[in-house]
């Protein structure tokens, strides 16, 4: 125990001497009649005794603050306010520019009169600074989010958004704000919400990243693809979520599909080609074999093309060409395939349909066409006739070229025998 000093100041003074903030007492013209050990320390004074009397800028600098500060002690002294506020001093000790959070309250004697003012501050230097970093990454983060080509949003394990950019928010056609805490379900139909969350399950579940491609339609209902990526994330208060970054690549997407159709269309008559024929008919091979059901091919061949266009031109060849798959297609069934297999030479995969009702449309075919506008407008003596080979799927076909050779040597057979002929081959 200190001398002179009752028992309970010195366990008072030593508690606000613990305390990590700078408390003091001023009489009314701001003369210290106490300060703890940090103010000791700040004002680089050794003692209590050395500060007692003396006021705040018989020590430091404070420059600017001055008039703001002495601003803030008149209005606690004079008009008995107790003012709470941010100030920030240049401490010369130290060479630094400190912020603190000052509260400054009036002191009153026993009759109720001011004489004096109690002060406590914080040094907020870093949680400011670390504020004003905060601050400027996220409006960085802000300005990145919101002007990236990409939906970003993050949704939550109970299925709810925390966080939509504006992109985001402008293809659910509602604000921001709208949707966070928003459910997948009241955002989209439940059958695209159902089917992401089930994706976004497995991402939490491995706590791996997944990408692909998916389709939501906006809000004017219009279909849009995107390249997703889902990341897994854990938010602030411990719960599990995804963060989604999707970009539009519906422009893409029809590109590339425009592109897979013309690889898979004969560009003169705009019926499946060669390729998408065999891809085709190997599916449907497949699918015959699993049902046990039967499939049957048509292989047919114009009749001396090549005198059409010697005697009136390769242009009104393709006309003819084009036309003659026209009255094909218009006289099949959806799930029946045409494709032009080659120049003059088509071939019908007839899924579900037996060697006898093959033979019966090879005929239909062959029969109709001379009373079908194969021609051309002005040609009117043009006349156009073609060969058939009819071939069916039987058990001792190991795949489609056993098939495909017997429908070719049935046509072969048909040309033989002087053209316009259906020929089956069992
Ligand atoms: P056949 O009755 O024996 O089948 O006689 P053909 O004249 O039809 O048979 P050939 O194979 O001798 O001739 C086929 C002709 O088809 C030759 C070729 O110029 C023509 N051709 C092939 N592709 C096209 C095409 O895209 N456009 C046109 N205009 N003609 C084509
Ligand atoms: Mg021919
Ligand atoms: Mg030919």
């Amino acid at each position: 125990m200190r001398p002179g000093i009752p028992p309970s100041e010195q366990l008072y003074r030593h508690l606000l001497d613990e305390v990590s903030a700078f408390i003091y007492s001023t009489d009314r013209n701001g003369r210290y009649t106490y300060a703890n050990q940090l103010v000791l320390k700040l004002l680089g004074a050794p003692n209590l005794e050395a500060v007692l009397g003396r006021s705040f800028t018989d020590f430091v600098d404070i420059g600017e603050a001055d008039t703001t500060l002495r601003e803030t002690d008149r209005q606690v002294l004079e008009q008995g306010l107790t003012v709470e506020r941010e100030e920030s001093n240049y401490i010369h000790a130290i060479g630094e520019l400190r912020t603190y959070w000052s509260i400054k309250k009036p002191l009153r004697d026993a009759e109720g009169r001011i004489n004096g003012m109690l002060g406590i501050s914080y040094d907020i230097t870093e949680v400011k600074r670390l504020r004003d970093e905060v601050h400027s990454q996220n409006q960085l983060l802000d300005t990145v989010l919101n002007n990236v080509d990409a939906l970003v949003y993050m949704k939550d394990e109970e299925r709810r958004f925390r966080y939509a950019n504006q992109k985001t928010a402008a293809t659910f056609g509602l604000p921001v704000e709208s949707i966070v805490g928003r459910l997948d379900s009241e955002l989209m139909p439940q059958e695209a919400a159902d089917r992401f969350w089930a994706h976004d399950q497995k991402i939490i579940a491995t706590n791996q990243g997944l990408s692909c491609e998916v389709a939501l339609p906006d809000h004017r209902g219009q279909l849009r693809h995107y390249w997703s990526v889902v990341v897994p994330w854990t938010t602030r208060d411990g719960q599990r979520a995804v963060i989604g970054l999707s970009t539009d690549i519906t422009e893409l997407h029809q590109l590339k599909e425009e592109l897979q159709r013309q690889a898979m269309t004969d560009v003169l008559t705009a019926v499946a080609n060669r390729r998408a024929f065999f891809r085709q008919a190997g599916q449907e091979l497949a699918r015959s074999r699993r049902h046990g059901l039967p499939m049957a091919l048509i292989y047919l061949d114009l009749d001396h093309f090549k005198n059409i266009n010697d005697c009136h031109g390769h242009p009104v060849g393709d006309t003819v060409l084009q036309s003659f798959a026209r009255f094909c297609q218009g006289m099949l069934r959806q799930e029946d395939l045409l494709a032009r297999t080659g120049g003059e030479e088509f071939c019908i995969l007839l899924p579900n349909v037996d060697l006898d009702a093959a033979h019966r449309l090879a005929e239909r075919l062959r029969t109709a066409l001379p009373a079908h506008d194969c021609r051309v407008p002005h040609l009117p003596e043009l006349r156009v006739s073609a060969s058939f080979g009819v071939a069916a799927l039987n058990a001792e076909d190991a795949g489609l070229e056993s098939l495909f050779a017997r429908a070719d040597r049935a046509l072969y057979a048909a040309k033989e025998r002087g053209r316009n002929t259906t020929v089956t081959l069992s």
